[in-house]
């Protein structure tokens, strides 16, 4: 019984006070504004597993209104969201960049055929980007210079003979120049010297490295080794193959 008494008082005395608790609340949480923080965020690391589950199943229930809450949110926080993100990303620079590295591991063929989308998309845009690049970047126009001179020195000369002989051999085989990749003739004008193992991988200019494409296989192949580029290509499914 007296505890009903005492609760009804505390009710009472709540509600009579309520201006002057409120105050009091909030001169506390001021004045313990960082004390309160750390015991805030060690809780939340201690049930940081009960949390997020209990956060999911909200999301869940809630998808569509979460959904729009977030977008209402991004649209009006933008700045803070750009400002938070670039923060984030500079104090965890390796682990962005070793997770970059992973996804670039396992989405070769999406990216690169993202990339040969984005490239005929965009063609007019990016050479006006790669012509500004240039004029920004003289000075390292030298190092480029110097490092591709350095690249075909190593790959050996590329000698008419040399390509002559790929050529003969080509007909030779085909009946009518072919490119080595699709096996398809090919119209003139559209024909490739391939280096089978490409200069940028370590590959040379010998005979043995050097085939005729096309241009479409030539442009598909970009820097992959041919087997790689036939693992690529079987890997597209027949739609993709030329
Ligand atoms: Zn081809």
């Amino acid at each position: 019984m007296s505890s009903e008494i005492q609760q009804n008082y505390q009710r009472e005395y709540r509600h009579k006070n309520r201006e002057k608790i409120f105050l009091s609340k909030k001169l506390y949480r001021e004045r313990n504004k960082e004390r309160l923080k750390i015991k805030k965020h060690k809780d939340y690391l201690a049930n940081k597993i009960r949390l997020r589950f209990q956060h999911r199943e909200y999301y869940f229930a809630h998808k569509k209104e979460a959904q729009e809450y977030f977008k209402r949110y991004q649209k009006n926080h933008k700045q803070k969201l750009i400002q938070l993100r670039r923060e984030w990303v500079a104090k965890n620079r390796k682990y962005v960049s070793e997770w970059q590295r992973r996804y670039r591991q396992l989405n070769v063929e999406a990216i690169a055929k993202y990339m040969e989308v984005y490239q005929q998309l965009h063609k007019v845009e990016l050479a006006e980007k790669r012509r500004m690049y240039w004029k920004h970047h003289k000075h390292l126009k030298r190092v480029h210079h110097h490092t591709r001179i350095l690249r075909l020195k190593e790959a050996g000369a590329l000698t008419v003979e040399t390509i002559q002989k790929v050529y003969e051999d080509n007909i030779k085989q085909y009946g009518t120049l072919t490119c080595y990749l699709c096996e398809s003739p090919i119209v003139f004008g559209e024909d490739n010297l391939e280096h089978r193992t490409p200069l940028s991988r370590n590959g040379t200019n010998v005979y043995e490295n050097l085939k005729v494409s096309c241009s479409l296989c030539n442009i598909r192949k970009r820097n992959k080794t041919e087997s790689e580029y036939r693992l690529w290509l079987s890997k597209k499914g027949k739609n993709y193959a030329a």
